[in-house]
């Protein structure tokens, strides 16, 4: 798993960080905008240049704005610094340097990590030459940019390439499984990751993540097989302003969910699914990870009257195209059935990774055709002349047919239902593309 390294925009209001964020992404948004409770806030995705992929934040898109302006960017700065590697101070040529530039550009002196200048707003010739006053705020050469018009933007990425960590390369041969667990502020997750340290007691190492302060942790179990839990959510960073604010837990929980091949959406059984717990699952749904439904503080509930199955049952009603993911009932207090997690996981694995043979896999199409005829549209049927697997992780099979616009989503789903029948894929999506035969 290679490290993508973590740009993040900072500055003051208005200067145009955001304008500036749609620019370096372009239309390569990762947030998917209609899937269910997918949140479209533009405050994290995922950016490439010269062949080179990063993750983007927008600090400014984290809601602090109960905070007098002053705490607001000091905060931002902090939060940068936390979690960038590479940090881009973004102000506007308009206004010249204020007060709250300053405050920025101090605080970003204490980080050892690489720190760029752009000047915003320099739409012309005149303006570009203006940025010279801004060597006063001590953080290097300023580079002129203009958000609206685009230019400068490339000279930009530049810089901010050239100043990656020279250890986000390829290198990696650990084959341990990743997994993460995601959720809102409070439902358990840290204190999941401690009782499962607890545990497994055959800790290999503490890897130092992207970022300094993200440790991820590696154990082994009984059977030998190794595990790396993906640090998420803040978990070693309690306390801070930012922390319970809801777009900084998406954007953890997705930076969380990209690391892992298997991610624990965690739901409180005191309190029940709220609108905030759907946010990211669909995220991780898209992604095409593995998905497991922990429901965490069982102990804290009276299960006189069939709650288990009353909560099963609201999940599969309201996440409904999680429907393939196990629920898994725990107490990360008294570390009930925490033991069957790894197995679990473990389990899913295998899943994302099996392989079909095309012969077997058109035999279960032939009977599925014979079962459910294909759906018709205007007199013409949807002919399907074959499937073929053409990726793991998730499985993902390509079905060939006569039109594309005879497939319905219905049908296709029915498809995907008659493959995890036949094959076992619980716990992983599974993806069917439909192309036309040429
Ligand atoms: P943020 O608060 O830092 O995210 O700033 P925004 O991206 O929302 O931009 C604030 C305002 O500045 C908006 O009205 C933008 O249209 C404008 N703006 C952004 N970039 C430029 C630029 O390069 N030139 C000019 N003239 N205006 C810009
Ligand atoms: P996080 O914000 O998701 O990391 O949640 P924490 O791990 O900080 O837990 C939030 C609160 O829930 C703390 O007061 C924990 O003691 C409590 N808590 C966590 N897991 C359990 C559990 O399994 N049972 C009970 N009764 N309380 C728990």
């Amino acid at each position: 798993m290679s490290k993508v390294p973590v740009v993040a925009l900072v500055g003051r209001p208005n200067v145009g960080k955001s304008t500036i964020f749609n620019r370096l992404i372009g239309e390569r948004v990762s947030i998917v905008e209609d899937h269910p409770g997918v949140t479209r806030d533009r405050i994290y995705a995922t950016g490439r240049w010269i062949g080179k992929e990063y993750r983007l934040i927008d600090t400014g898109g984290i809601d602090m704005s109960n905070e007098p302006l002053m705490n607001q960017v000091r905060y931002q700065a902090d939060l940068a610094m936390d979690e960038a590697d590479v940090i881009v101070m973004v102000t506007s040529v308009r206004e010249g340097v204020t007060l709250e530039d300053e405050e920025v550009a101090q605080r970003l002196h204490r980080t050892n990590k690489p720190v760029v200048l752009a000047i915003n707003k320099a739409d012309n010739p005149e303006q570009r030459q203006m940025i010279y006053d801004f060597y006063t705020l001590g953080l290097g050469d300023p580079i002129p940019i203009s958000g609206s018009h685009g230019t400068g933007i490339g000279d930009l990425l530049d810089k901010i390439v050239e100043l990656f960590p020279s250890d986000s390369s390829d290198t990696d041969d650990d084959d341990s499984i990743k997994f993460s667990f995601i959720g809102r502020p409070n439902v358990g997750k840290s204190s999941l990751v401690n009782a499962i340290l607890k545990e497994e007691r055959v800790i290999v190492s503490n890897i130092e993540g992207t970022t300094r302060e993200a440790v991820d942790t590696k154990f082994k179990t009984a059977d030998g097989k190794e595990y790396t839990m993906i640090d998420t959510a803040g978990i070693r960073k309690k306390g801070k302003v930012w922390e319970n604010t809801e777009k900084y837990s998406v954007m953890r929980a997705l930076s969380a969910i990209e690391r892992s091949d298997i991610v624990c959406m965690v739901l409180d059984a005191e309190t029940g699914i709220i609108e905030q717990d759907k946010r990211v699952a669909g995220y991780a749904y898209e992604a095409g990870k593995g998905i497991i439904i922990i429901v965490n503080k069982w102990d804290a509930v009276d299960k006189s009257n069939n709650k288990f199955d009353e909560f099963t049952k609201e999940i599969r009603k309201e996440f409904q195209y999680l429907r393939f993911a196990p629920i898994l009932f725990v107490s990360a207090k008294t570390g009930q059935r925490l033991n069957k997690l790894p197995e679990l996981i473990n389990m899913i694995h295998e899943n994302r990774a099996r392989r079909v043979q095309s012969s077997i896999l058109n035999n279960v199409v032939m009977d599925a055709v014979a079962m459910n005829p294909t759906p018709t549209d205007k007199g013409r049927r949807l002919k399907i002349y074959y499937m073929t697997q053409v990726a793991i992780n998730p499985p993902t099979f390509v079905v060939f047919v006569n039109d594309v616009e005879l497939m319905h989503f219905s049908y296709e789903r029915f498809l995907e239902n008659q493959l995890r029948e036949s094959f076992y894929f619980e716990g992983t999506p599974v993806h069917i593309i439909t192309r036309a035969r040429s």
